[in-house]
């Protein structure tokens, strides 16, 4: 499969179970950065839209068979089917702000996390937990925006979902916001700070040539 990993902005994943709060932890990791430092990828959906949610931002909101076009002209970086519809992230945007060297952050589910981790196997995996499925079920029925069985079949998902856990970098547990955030950002900046494959030509370069 081809890799798409060489590129000077880095790739976040973000995944967890619906309600862990992932969205709003993207939300503020990308509020509190300074501008074109890191970008939220907007994904591609095939389901309604929720009431609040503006086409273009929380999502692009397409018809099934828009969607399945784009998949066959090879327009994602991966895309997969949740609840009984499609969502996938657009590939050409997610490159071109990270070959100019921004980070972007990808809010997507663990099948979407593992197929991106086959093209780039250098993306930052983190995974959201809530601190406990009575607290997960609270919060989903407090959103109202998903109807008992919903909330249900996504409770069931979570137990499936962790089996996956081994397969991410960090782990962030969303007790507290401002800890949670905090804690993503920390993980933002130390990656940052890694020794990566390249690394030692660039210093080197830069070095010498200051030398
Ligand atoms: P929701 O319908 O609640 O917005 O999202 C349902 C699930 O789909 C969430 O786990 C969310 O992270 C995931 N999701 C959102 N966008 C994408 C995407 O582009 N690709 C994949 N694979 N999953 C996505």
């Amino acid at each position: 499969m081809a890799s798409y990993d060489k590129h000077p902005g880095k790739l976040f994943i973000i995944s967890g179970p619906s309600g862990a709060g992932k969205g709003t932890i993207c939300k503020r990791l990308i509020e509190d950065s300074d501008a074109g430092k890191i970008e939220l990828s907007i994904s591609m959906t095939t389901r309604e839209k929720r009431v609040g949610e503006v086409d273009g931002k929380s999502y692009y909101f397409v018809s099934k068979e828009s969607f399945i076009e784009k998949i066959s002209e090879g327009g994602f970086l991966e895309h997969a089917e949740v609840y009984g519809n499609y969502y996938g992230t657009p590939k050409e945007k997610v490159l071109a702000k990270l070959s100019e060297g921004i980070d972007v952050v990808l809010e997507i589910d663990i099948q979407g996390a593992l197929k991106v981790k086959e093209v780039y196997p250098n993306g930052i995996f983190i995974f959201i937990l809530p601190p406990s499925m009575s607290i997960l079920r609270k919060r989903l029925t407090g959103r109202g925006t998903d109807s008992m069985e919903t909330i249900d079949m996504r409770l069931a998902q979570t137990l499936d979902e962790l089996s996956y856990i081994e397969e991410y970098d960090y782990v962030v547990v969303n007790g507290e916001l401002e800890e949670a955030v905090n804690r993503v950002k920390a993980v933002v900046t130390a990656e940052h700070s890694r020794v990566t494959k390249n690394i030692k030509k660039l210093l080197m370069d830069k070095y010498k040539e200051e030398a």
